[in-house]
């Protein structure tokens, strides 16, 4: 199999997420990175955010919620140098269990096929080397991060196959490193220290995974975290692209409660689990890009 990275093609990476807001908790400080480095950085924000929090009453109202996320994110993107933002136009779900499920545009709810067929073209169109989403239970299980994963690991595998979506007409293009977002378990518990030691209450609460059958524990098992990504230089940057998010900052928000010298110590890494390489690196890696430059 030779799958040799064109010269004259330029790194790209791909992040691909749920809603407003994800891009800058998970991927902000490599979206930031690499953009500085040269590397053209797409975002698919997949969900307008509609069931968000309105931080205070004076920003939004649920009707308008969507249209206010999006001028959140796109001054998000532009502090994180974002090349592209591409939006799938989908309903956010909501949190599992609640009616928002069942809203015929809630992306949880759509068609797997179509929405694949959608991030198949965006691929095909931006030919990036390196995808990012999720894990398989979106790491805390919200059903939209769930979906993402799902297009997301099947557009890593059919968007290169001239037999998928051929009615798009685009050239085929085969994604070289497939990641998933991943906080180390160990990671997860210290980070719940040193909130406790601000006084701070984790962001998931009590349910951390154990004592409920239902919910997987949060966090990746440590050894299978592949790539610790350094952004201590764009960790403020990552902050600025946070707040962006005015809406869901909230005074009670964790995040919101954060000093930024906290802040900077419990995010200036950005940590993944790589799925799938069709190239070879030696793991573990600092760099999504190591082995394609
Ligand atoms: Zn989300």
């Amino acid at each position: 199999m030779t799958l040799e990275v064109r010269v004259s093609e330029p790194l790209t990476i791909m992040a691909v997420h749920a809603h407003p807001d994800d891009e800058s908790i998970g991927t902000g400080g490599i979206l930031a990175r690499y953009a500085d480095e040269g590397v053209r950085t797409i975002l698919v924000t997949c969900t307008g955010g509609e069931v968000g929090e309105i931080a205070d009453a004076a920003m939004a109202t649920p009707d308008n919620l969507a249209d206010i996320r999006e001028r959140e994110l796109r001054l998000a993107c532009e502090i994180l140098g974002v090349a592209h933002l591409e939006l799938l136009g989908y309903r956010d779900s909501g949190m599992v269990g609640t009616p928002d499920n069942e809203h015929p545009r809630a992306f949880a709810r759509t068609d797997l096929d179509q929405a694949t067929g959608q991030l198949v073209a965006l691929v095909r169109r931006y030919r990036p080397q390196v995808l990012v989403t999720y894990d398989e239970n979106g790491f805390y299980g919200h059903p939209d991060h769930i979906q993402a994963n799902r297009i997301a690991a099947r557009a890593f595998r059919l968007s290169g196959d001239p037999s998928a979506y051929p009615e798009q007409s685009l050239e085929p293009w085969t994604p070289r490193k497939l990641y998933y977002t991943a906080v180390a378990r160990s990671r997860m518990a210290q980070f719940g220290e040193r909130l406790a030691a601000h006084g701070i209450e984790p962001p998931l609460g009590d349910q951390q995974g154990e004592g409920d059958a239902d919910v997987p524990p949060f966090g990746t098992p440590d050894e299978l975290v592949t790539t610790v990504v350094d952004v201590g230089p764009y960790v403020e940057r990552k902050r600025r692209a946070l707040w962006a998010h005015a809406t869901q900052m909230g005074p009670n928000v964790f995040f919101a409660k954060m000093p930024p010298p906290l802040f900077a110590e419990l995010f200036g890494q950005e940590t993944f689990q790589r799925v799938e390489s069709r190239v070879e690196a030696p793991v573990p890696e600092a760099d999504l890009f190591a082995g394609l430059r």
